[in-house]
């Protein structure tokens, strides 16, 4: 019996078995035949009335092992007897009569269940009643309302096979609860080898064999990040060439592969143009002796009332909450606009005035947090009286990043603004943000969120008309998601697009902060780029070892606050000598792809990295003859 070749690729795949042989070989009692030499061998089986998410991983299922073996695996529903060896996906009748229950299970919580014939994968699904359908919430992605995360697609043709007809599905919504998928996904990852490094199909690595078998133990277990907001759309140049062209559906299928999404939760500003021109249009509310401002007299009660009635009426599901707000599942956000055009009446101004110490000179400081969170404070204490269950979201961001000198109320849930993609590079930036972030973690009883910003430098450059430096960092943020998780931060939002594969990281970290970043990127340089993985690699860990060394950011490109990303970029950064020298593992890479798939994506990977940087240094140089 020869095992295949492919198992030894599979640094993450211990378990799994695929056999190339002829000969008949006996399935072991822990073994489970999924493909014999090209014949199906199980049946996969859903419930009479399943979920949207074991429709979703009974279809993702049959694609992929169709895709391994050739061999298409029949789908059944539980309504009738069936013969031979079943994958159970989500609930039904028989992997309840083996004791398993998805519904009873906590969120995001999955079973992969093997029994004698019989793998159960299995995990809580939201399901489709009318009062599910009716809960209220205005997400931060996908669009205003929880309905409309729930994309619909028609599956055959986003995964490439329209000649299989027209099937149209309701996707679980990005927050939706769908332990199934998280099994299957899990399922198809760690026992069948499939990996999604992105959405498009040239950018998924699907193994060959005919004879799938699997073999392993009962896992039980959930991502450990709850909220997991990294919702790439592959908008941003890096990802957009390096995934090559996509489709929105693909995208749509990409987030729930790599679980991105899970917990409602969300946080973003609340007060701003539209809300007051429709809901806070009385005088009262509005700020003193201030002219065109999106601000409100934060210091007003029949302000803190009316927020109070707002929060109150969406959590008793009576109105949801106005347009361009964020509230979701057990969270209503407030966070004001995003300029400093207070109120000027006299309380406010006191409030203010009780701040001017808290300044940092950075970006993220407190001068308004005493403002800005005793009016919070104001909303949650009346909140908690009617809904002790609820948290009012607060971003700790700007003027009130720092946490304010009283304490905060017990159901304020902050989610402190951090500046992650600075780490490697600037310390008074991490020094100020690990600062306030480890006071908020002492102050808060509430859970802790975090936005992440990752949108620099590529913002500056995109806004600015220069290219930057690709500030590939993958071990530093790795290494800073893990610390987060560790320090029971709840969930994560990512602000910014950065390379396929930081991204990819990022998403296996929050799934699992024990995998190794190291092995996770040799398998996928491995599985990427087979013949030229080694030039690619040493191409990325290079940019990545300029773009983090803080030596390489002298002043006056580096400033206290900030960094001058445009002028630092082709001068010490990507200097003549560097470039030669990433040039030459490109030309490498080239020379040693050998098939198709290969070549593909070191073209790919040419065109999103190589391209840009040499375009960048040429027009700089342009621009700065004496450089
Ligand atoms: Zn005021």
């Amino acid at each position: 019996m020869k095992t295949c070749h492919l198992y030894s690729l599979f640094l993450f795949t211990p378990l799994l078995l695929i056999f190339s042989c002829l000969q008949i070989f006996a399935e072991s009692e822990n073994e489970f035949i999924i493909v014999d030499r090209g014949k199906p061998t199980a049946t996969i089986v859903v419930s009479s009335s399943p979920t949207p998410s074991a429709v979703l991983s009974a279809l993702e299922l049959q694609y992929h092992i169709l895709r391994i073996t050739g061999a298409e695996l029949p789908i059944k529903d539980d309504s009738k007897p069936i013969s031979g060896r079943k994958i159970l996906v989500g609930d039904n009748k028989f992997s309840a009569e083996l004791g398993f229950i998805g519904k009873n299970l906590p969120s995001q919580e999955y079973i992969i269940a093997f029994r004698p014939k019989t793998i159960v994968l299995i995990g809580k699904d939201w399901e489709n009643t009318e009062a599910n359908r009716h809960e209220l919430g205005r997400p931060m992605s996908c669009g205003s309302t929880l309905e409309d995360t729930r994309q619909k697609i028609d599956y055959w043709a986003t995964v490439g096979m329209p000649e299989r007809g027209k099937y149209e599905i309701e996707l679980p919504g990005v927050y939706d609860d769908q332990g199934t998928c998280y099994a299957t996904y899990h399922f198809l990852e760690h026992f069948c080898g499939v990996r999604w490094y992105g959405p498009s199909r040239t950018s998924i690595i699907i193994p060959k064999t005919k004879t799938l078998i699997v073999k392993g133990t009962d896992i039980r277990r959930a991502p450990a990040l709850k909220y997991r907001d990294a919702l790439w759309s592959g908008f941003w140049p890096f990802m957009q060439k390096q995934w090559g062209p996509v489709t929105r559906e693909e995208v749509y299928l990409f987030w729930r592969r790599l679980k991105l999404g899970g917990e409602k939760w969300a946080g973003n500003h609340t007060f701003h143009k539209q809300t007051l021109e429709n809901t806070f249009f009385e005088p009262e509310y509005q700020a003193k002796g201030v002219k065109n401002t999106t601000q409100l007299c934060y210091s007003s009660p029949v302000l803190v009332e009316k927020v109070v009635q707002i929060a109150q009426d969406f959590f008793d599901g009576k109105n949801n909450v106005p347009y361009g707000w964020k509230a979701v599942g057990n969270y209503f956000a407030i966070v004001p606009d995003d300029n400093l055009k207070f109120c000027q009446c006299d309380r406010c101004q006191e409030l203010l005035r009780s701040g001017r110490k808290m300044r940092t000179g950075q970006f993220s400081s407190g001068e308004a947090s005493n403002y800005i969170f005793s009016f919070i404070n104001a909303v949650a204490k009346e909140l908690h009286k009617t809904h002790p269950d609820k948290y009012i979201t607060a971003l700790a961001y700007w003027v009130y990043a720092l946490p304010p000198e009283f304490d905060i109320e017990p159901n304020v849930s902050v989610a402190p603004c951090l500046h992650t993609c600075y780490y490697a590079i600037h310390k008074e930036m991490y020094e100020n943000d690990m600062m306030l972030y480890h006071e908020w973690l002492k102050k808060c009883k509430a859970p802790i969120f975090l936005w992440n910003y990752y949108h620099h430098p590529m913002e500056a450059g995109l806004i600015g008309g220069f290219k930057c430096f690709p500030n590939i960092m993958v071990h530093k943020t790795a290494d800073i998601m893990r610390k987060f998780i560790n320090d029971s931060v709840r969930g994560i939002f990512i602000c910014g697009e950065q390379d396929m594969l930081e991204g990819y990281v990022i998403a296996k970290i929050w799934d699992d902060p024990s995998i190794d970043v190291d092995a996770l990127l040799d398998e996928f340089f491995t599985l990427y780029f087979g013949s030229a993985s080694e030039p690619m690699k040493q191409f990325y860990l290079t940019i990545e070892k300029i773009a983090c060394d803080p030596n390489n950011y002298p002043e006056p490109y580096y400033k206290k606050n900030g960094i001058d990303w445009k002028n630092v970029a082709w001068t010490t950064l990507g200097t003549e000598q560097r470039m030669e020298t990433l040039g030459s593992y490109i030309a490498e890479a080239e020379q040693l792809a050998s098939t198709p798939e290969e070549k593909l994506h070191v073209y790919q990977w040419r065109q999103a990295l190589w391209e840009w940087m040499c375009q960048g240094r040429q027009e700089y140089l342009k621009s700065n003859p004496k450089n």
